[in-house]
């Protein structure tokens, strides 16, 4: 299980455990994240480790370089292949999309959680939840 996330300090931060029962520290200003109960097992991720936050929703875990590097090898060939390469590309996107991964991330702090179990309360992004941390933000 990994999870990704933008430490207080503002250094992007990768963190990888089979549990997480230790505690796991920002490698930029060291400082400490400790809460080994923020998932479990059988429920899956209760809440945000980084920032405490319950407001969690889940999306594909779509890798944006292997999206762009498909549209710029799509777009260098499209002048030779009469934009059929461009299909092609779409269509590759559309299969990777299909068998992509779910990723858990935050409303708050849009931290990223891999690979943990699926908690069945999560629901995909909302705009409504996600406009109230924003402009609670501002
Ligand atoms: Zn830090
Ligand atoms: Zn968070």
């Amino acid at each position: 299980m990994e999870i990704q996330y933008r430490c207080s300090c503002g250094s992007v931060e990768e963190v990888e455990s089979d549990d997480f029962a230790q505690p796991f520290r920002c490698s930029h200003c060291g400082k400490e994240y400790n809460d080994p109960s923020f998932w479990n097992a059988e429920s899956g991720l209760l809440y945000c480790v980084i920032c405490r936050c319950r407001d969690l929703y889940i999306q594909k875990d779509f890798n944006r370089k292997v999206g762009v590097g498909i549209a710029v090898v799509g777009a260098i060939l499209a002048p030779f292949t009469k934009l059929i390469s461009l299909l092609v590309c779409a269509l590759i996107d559309l299969g990777l999309y299909k068998v992509l991964p779910m990723i858990t991330v935050c409303y708050r702090c849009h931290a990223i959680f891999r690979d943990f179990p699926k908690n069945s309360t999560h629901e995909g992004f909302n705009l409504g939840i996600n406009d109230r941390y924003r402009s609670a933000e501002r």
